[in-house]
């Protein structure tokens, strides 16, 4: 299971969450380093990121 609470705010590079992290609906930008990204993509890093030790598991499972 996924949590997607956090990752719209959540910085995909540094990992640091923060409500400033969001200057606009579609734009992020870290005030840690001051790096910027869309909103989506950032989101979308932060989730596949926490997915992955669940998608490791599945390539296990080969079909004979
Ligand atoms: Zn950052």
């Amino acid at each position: 299971m996924v949590d997607a609470r956090n990752t719209s705010r959540t910085c995909s590079v540094c990992k640091h969450e923060d409500e400033a992290n969001r200057p606009s609906q579609t734009e992020f930008r870290c005030v840690t380093y001051g790096h910027t990204d869309y909103a989506d993509e950032n989101e979308a890093r932060n989730i596949a990121s926490r997915a992955r030790a669940v998608v490791n598991r599945s390539k296990a499972s080969e079909r004979h």
